[in-house]
């Protein structure tokens, strides 16, 4: 494994966002210096506020489907809207943000021989018909869906990283993240988790979209930094795509259910119709991160859904 000298100068796109916020901050206080570069398109300035003023964190505010000169040793590319409320809100831009995104990070990895990771999702599986999910399932993806831009944009961005590792020789670092919840999530998103908290904390009706038996398996924000790091530390010939996440597989009916208990909210469960294309059923085999990454998840959904609580019940919800 290669460690982490002082001094390593590290860009991280998206790194005004949730994880990138997470990833900047762990990134720091391992000695590296962090170029975070974001266009506060689902960021917030907020976010990283804390970091800015340390003298080895810098801020450019930059779009990353236009070229960016930099001289880096290492890339982590998170920037790209997540949540599907946010990411169908202007679904061209989300494909743009991947693939050009992508092509723009690739190129200046390829120029300046850095290391390259790529947060990629669990969308590349679509919905899935093989569960759990191992990376050698090639996906169950609608390509003209309102869920394509994200998902296929995801896929194609996956391409461009195998490709130029085949064509130009560049390290790549590719992780598949599935659904990952915690403090810095924002309160309007629209993600399961954030939408029930903050539901729940304003004694609002909880939607449960759909019948609710559908599945997911979250996983809490810490755990899947260590990841990354484990992930981008691993020898050259890992190069994934490494499945991310917690194992444990949750109804969302069982999620709204926690919620309320852990808030102790009165806040009833409605039904609202299920969005296109949602996937039925999301797990992740993690086989591949285990034996490589000697990595697994440690923190549980009722314990991470507690640190989540704490950190909504700390911020204004009233400007979601
Ligand atoms: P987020 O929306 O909080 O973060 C995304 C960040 O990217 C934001 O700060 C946003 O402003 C920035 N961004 C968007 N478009 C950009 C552009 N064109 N140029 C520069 N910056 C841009 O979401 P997140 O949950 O932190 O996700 C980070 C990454 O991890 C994303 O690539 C996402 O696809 C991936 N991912 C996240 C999850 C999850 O459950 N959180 C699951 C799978 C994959
Ligand atoms: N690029 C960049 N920063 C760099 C080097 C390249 O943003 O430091 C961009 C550049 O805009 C280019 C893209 O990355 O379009 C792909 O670069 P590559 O060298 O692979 O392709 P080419 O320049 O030959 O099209
Ligand atoms: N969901 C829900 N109520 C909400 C938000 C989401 O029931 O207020 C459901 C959604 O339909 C999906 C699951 O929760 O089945 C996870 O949704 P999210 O948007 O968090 O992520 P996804 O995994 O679908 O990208």
């Amino acid at each position: 494994m290669q460690g982490y000298s002082l001094n390593k100068r590290i860009l991280v796109t998206g790194g005004a966002g949730f994880l990138g916020s997470h990833l900047c901050e762990r990134l720091l206080a391992e000695g590296s210096e962090v170029l975070c570069v974001d266009n506060f398109f689902t960021g917030t300035r907020r976010n990283i506020e804390h970091l800015i003023g340390n003298p080895r964190f810098e801020l450019l505010r930059h779009d990353v489907t236009f070229p960016l000169y930099v001289e880096v040793d290492e890339i982590y590319n998170l920037a790209c809207p997540a949540s599907p409320v946010h990411y169908q809100f202007d679904p061209v831009q989300t494909t743009k943000t991947s693939v050009m995104g992508a092509i723009n990070m690739l190129g200046l990895a390829k120029r300046t021989k850095a290391k390259i990771f790529q947060a990629s999702t669990s969308e590349v599986y679509g919905d899935p018909s093989v569960h759990p999910q191992p990376e050698s399932y090639w996906g169950n993806v609608n390509p003209i869906g309102p869920r394509a831009c994200y998902d296929e944009g995801k896929r194609c961005a996956e391409t461009l990283f195998f490709d130029y590792h085949r064509q130009h020789d560049l390290r790549i670092k590719v992780i598949r993240i599935f659904n990952t919840y915690g403090p810095r999530m924002h309160p309007g998103d629209g993600r399961v988790v954030s939408n029930f908290i903050v539901q729940a904390l304003k004694g609002e009706d909880i939607t449960i979209y759909g019948d609710g038996n559908q599945t997911r398996s979250f996983c809490y924000v810490d755990d899947l930094v260590e990841g990354m790091i484990r992930m981008m530390a691993s020898p050259d010939d890992v190069t994934g795509p490494v499945n991310l996440g917690n194992a444990g597989e949750f109804r969302i009916s069982e999620l709204a259910e926690a919620v309320l208990r852990l808030t102790g909210s009165n806040s009833k469960l409605i039904r609202l119709p299920l969005p296109q294309d949602d996937p039925k059923q999301r797990k992740p085999d993690t086989t591949i991160a285990e034996r490589h990454l000697d990595w697994a998840p440690e923190v549980g959904l009722e314990e991470g859904l507690k640190r989540t609580i704490a950190y909504f019940q700390s911020v204004d919800l009233g400007a979601r």
